[in-house]
């Protein structure tokens, strides 16, 4: 395992509510540093770059149009088996099957306004930082 990186979004209906400090807490709680991070609007065209691996779902659309519907906090959480470990911290995708305590059962909205994103493995990890960092952007 060791130290390893992970990309991770604070979604639209986190950022609108105000609550991008307490889940930075969470985060930093669970002991992921935050070695990168900037607000940014999503244009159509990352959102789509950024999901293109769910291009045929029924929610594609809608997953777009919400994603570029306000800003989000792009970063990058570096600890021990962190791509697993934020995994954890965020909780279940869907908001009703999150277990107490993560971010997901504190803070989701619904399946699609779930307030975070984690990667869901390190190449995966790799492939995202690379989308929204340069390598001089990301401090340690
Ligand atoms: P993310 O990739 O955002 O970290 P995840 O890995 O837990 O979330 P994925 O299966 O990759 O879940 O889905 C990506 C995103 O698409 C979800 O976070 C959610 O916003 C949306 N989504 C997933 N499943 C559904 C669904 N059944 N209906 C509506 N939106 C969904
Ligand atoms: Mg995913």
């Amino acid at each position: 395992m060791g130290v390893e990186r992970t990309f991770s979004l604070i979604k639209p209906d986190a950022t609108k509510r105000g609550i991008t400090g307490l889940i930075n807490a969470d985060i930093e709680g669970a002991g992921l540093r935050i070695v990168a991070q900037k607000r940014i609007l999503m244009t159509r065209a990352q959102a789509e770059t950024f999901y293109a691996v769910h291009k045929e779902r029924p929610f594609y659309g809608s997953l777009v149009d919400y994603m570029t519907s306000g800003p989000v906090v792009a970063q990058v959480l570096e600890g021990e088996n962190a791509v697993l470990r934020y995994r954890e911290v965020m909780g279940a995708t869907n908001p009703e099957s999150a277990l107490e305590g993560t971010i997901r059962k504190k803070f989701a909205v619904s399946v699609t306004e779930n307030s975070v994103h984690g990667s869901d493995s390190p190449e995966n990890a790799a492939t995202e930082i690379r989308q929204f960092f340069s390598e001089n952007e990301i401090v340690g």
